[in-house]
């Protein structure tokens, strides 16, 4: 029987990422046959000459990889919806939820679509979770923008002319993202506030040595997803008068709530930001579905009063190397799994889940309700 071919396309240049590494190649290629887009490593730090001792065939370009592959990935949507050849199966990090309209590019007999996103939060699923990976450099490379923009130093320094006091910072949102910010801004020697719709973060805030803020009311994740549920008006009216005098003594606010499928919830009104210390630094890693902050505007820099916000939308591109290595992994990790199961497409949990587009069809539940929500 003759092996799968897998391609692996070039991101647009300011993405920076790559979805296999070389070291993902040596996994695969005992499975499959692997084309890899010239120079789709290379501002990962990955050489076209790695991928080839990797065991991978470099090609020139996307359609040389489209034409000769069953299997594609990528992490950002590639293929615009034209003629193919045979049937390609697409897995990316489509990101359905936030853009639905998206799926329409792929319903051509022939095509089908995963969007690993859409990852099941199991046990069994974890070695797939991109979105535990971007989360974590997300929240690691916040808490460095932030110092970096910052008008104060981090760490309390004593020196000849003075002690300078740690910087206060306020992280809202404590899922991945969120902890992975009071891990890096404590390690910094900062003093960090956090707080979470989810009453399972305060130990995981508190374990790392940050300050839960508490406001009781929260609607909890019966469902048992892993994710935040939509919180009521009053509660977001509570939370936001006690958030309002944690904003004033903030030097630093990093935001990364977010639930999924929806907009951003609004936790930083302007009149909050307003109140804060000229200087202080808000970055807003919830930029992509709206923010977190009222004042926010994707990938600009908005200065208000003496406030700096930041909401870079794709900040885990800064650390293409570290983020690519762990895509790579989440990646494999996937097409193995897929590999094995695939007969059993519409029963396997991970399968179903991720699966958003078979054989030019729409079949994801999670989708088609929300755009039949939307309609
Ligand atoms: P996320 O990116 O969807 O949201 C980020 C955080 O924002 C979450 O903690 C959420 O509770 C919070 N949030 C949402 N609305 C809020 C509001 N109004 N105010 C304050 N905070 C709000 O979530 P995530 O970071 O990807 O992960 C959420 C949870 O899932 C975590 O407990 C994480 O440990 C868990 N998880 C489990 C698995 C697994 O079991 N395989 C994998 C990854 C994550």
């Amino acid at each position: 029987m003759s092996m799968v071919r897998i391609g692996v396309l070039k991101e647009r240049a300011d993405r920076r990422v790559t979805v296999l590494a070389p070291a993902g190649v040596e996994k695969l290629k005992d499975k499959a046959e692997i084309r890899v887009q010239r120079d789709a490593g290379r501002s990962a730090g990955f050489t076209n000459a790695a991928y080839e001792a990797a065991g991978a065939t470099l090609v020139d370009t996307a359609e040389e990889v489209m034409e000769n592959s069953d299997i594609l990935l990528s992490y950002d949507h590639h293929y615009e919806g034209g003629a193919i050849n045979g049937n390609k199966t697409f897995i990316g990090t489509f990101n359905f939820l936030w853009t639905p309209e998206n799926v329409e590019r792929y319903l051509r007999p022939g095509v089908s679509a995963f969007s690993l996103d859409l990852i099941p939060r199991s046990t069994l699923a974890q070695a797939m979770d991109v979105l535990s990976s971007v989360g974590s450099i997300s929240g690691y490379q916040a808490v460095l923008l932030a110092a970096e923009r910052s008008l104060a130093t981090v760490p309390m320094i004593t020196s000849a002319g003075g002690t300078l006091r740690p910087a206060q910072f306020l992280v809202m949102g404590a899922g991945v993202a969120g902890l992975q910010a009071i891990a890096t801004a404590r390690r910094l020697g900062a003093v960090v506030k956090a707080y979470d719709v989810r009453a399972a973060s305060k130990e995981e805030v508190q374990s790392l040595g940050a300050t839960f803020i508490e406001v009781g009311g929260a609607v909890a994740d019966s469902k048992g997803t892993g994710y935040a549920s939509q919180q009521s008006d009053e509660f977001l009216k509570k939370i936001r008068d006690r958030i309002f005098e944690e904003t004033s003594k903030a030097d630093v606010v990093i935001t990364t709530a977010r639930v999924p499928g929806r907009k951003a919830p609004l936790l930083l009104t302007e009149e909050m930001v307003n109140g804060m210390k000229p200087g202080a630094v808000v970055v807003d890693i919830a930029a992509a579905t709206g923010g977190n902050c009222a004042l926010t505007q994707a990938d600009k820099v908005v200065m208000h009063n003496e406030v700096t916000i930041l909401g870079p939308s794709s900040i885990e591109c800064s650390c293409a190397h570290s983020t690519s290595f762990l895509l790579s992994n989440n990646y494999v990790a996937f097409i193995e799994y897929m590999l094995k199961h695939q007969e059993k497409l519409a029963e396997d949990p991970i399968l179903k889940s991720t699966l958003v587009v078979q054989n030019g069809k729409s079949v994801n539940e999670r989708i088609m309700a929300l755009k039949a929500a939307v309609n």
